[in-house]
């Protein structure tokens, strides 16, 4: 028993220092993805939902490796988030959203609403709102038109500090929105304090609709609430033409997923609005 219990130690040791090794291994590569230019933002549309048109994207970050092909952020941002690399992955992130968007509105383009994710670990240790100040200042890309999604659960922790951070950046200019509203346990009174704009209701919630008669109450009371609040909705993970219906019969703002599109390449953004421009 005693040789099995060991053999076992040693199996589990191995697999430990295996996954350690590949983590350490991640993260090198993944320093010298954003040294060497290797990330990407890709721009979901948003759509208004009152009047059918793309009022602006979430911007999310792609990992375009040489060798492996596109990696996606579930993969690499859990890693840059233990290791630090956040910090400066998150601030190149804030400054190609900025750049990318002051460059089409001097390509004449209709002015566009661009949303970026901040972490929780990059909301809570790195200066957001000084870095977020020098990259539109760097870019002149107007604060209007910028907008940070903090998931719930960032805000749910370290409520004072976190309530600074948002203090700092509404006072440069930009929207907040709550990511994946729902999924966390934040409550009403907590929110009410925090300088926020908008509730992104989590893909969880959208996806059984209409079967699942709990998600469509879910979805419907924090479509009032969020309205009561004096904020804007955006419903996420939108994939058919009845959960479309049931959110505007709800009075939702807007939405965004693959029924109207997947997260494309810059260029292929422009197609959709170009497009849109010509029907
Ligand atoms: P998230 O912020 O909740 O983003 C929504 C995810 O849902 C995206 O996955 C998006 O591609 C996907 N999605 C959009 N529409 C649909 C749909 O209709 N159906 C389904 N099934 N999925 C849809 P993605 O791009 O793989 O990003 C995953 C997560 O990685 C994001 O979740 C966000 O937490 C994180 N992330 C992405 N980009 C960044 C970034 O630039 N910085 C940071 N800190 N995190 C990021
Ligand atoms: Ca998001
Ligand atoms: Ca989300
Ligand atoms: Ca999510």
């Amino acid at each position: 028993a005693k040789a099995r219990g060991r053999g076992a130690w040693c199996f589990f040791h191995e697999a430990m220092t295996q996954a350690a090794r590949e983590r350490l291994e991640l993260e090198s590569r993944l320093r010298l993805a954003l040294a060497q230019g290797h990330l990407q933002m890709y721009y979901q549309p948003q759509i208004d939902i009152a009047t059918g048109r793309i009022q602006g994207a979430e911007a999310l970050v792609r990992w375009n490796d040489p060798q492996e092909g596109l990696i996606s952020p579930a993969r690499f941002i859990p890693v840059a988030e233990t290791s630090g690399v956040i910090g400066p992955l998150g601030e190149w992130v804030v400054r190609e959203v900025c750049r990318q968007g002051q460059q089409w509105r001097e390509a004449g383009l209709p002015p566009l609403n661009l949303a970026l994710n901040v972490s929780p670990r990059q909301f809570h240790l790195t200066d957001l709102a000084g870095c977020t100040a020098a990259a539109l200042q760097a870019s002149g890309f107007p604060a209007a038109l910028l907008e940070l999604e903090i998931t719930e659960s960032a805000l749910a922790e370290r409520t004072e500090e976190a309530r600074q951070v948002l203090v700092r950046l509404r006072e440069l200019g930009v929207r907040i929105a709550v990511d994946d509203f729902g999924t966390g346990y934040s409550s009403l009174a907590q929110l009410k304090r925090f300088p926020i704009d908008v509730l992104k209701i989590d893909q969880g919630f959208i996806r059984d609709i209409p079967q699942s008669e709990d998600d469509m109450a879910i979805s419907a009371a924090i479509i009032a609430m969020g309205h009561s609040m004096g904020l804007s909705v955006l419903a996420e993970g939108v994939e058919t033409e009845g959960q479309l219906a049931f959110l505007r019969e709800r009075g939702c703002d807007s939405y965004q997923g693959y029924l109207c599109s997947r997260p494309v390449p810059a260029d292929e953004f422009v197609a959709l609005l170009r497009a849109q421009a010509e029907s």
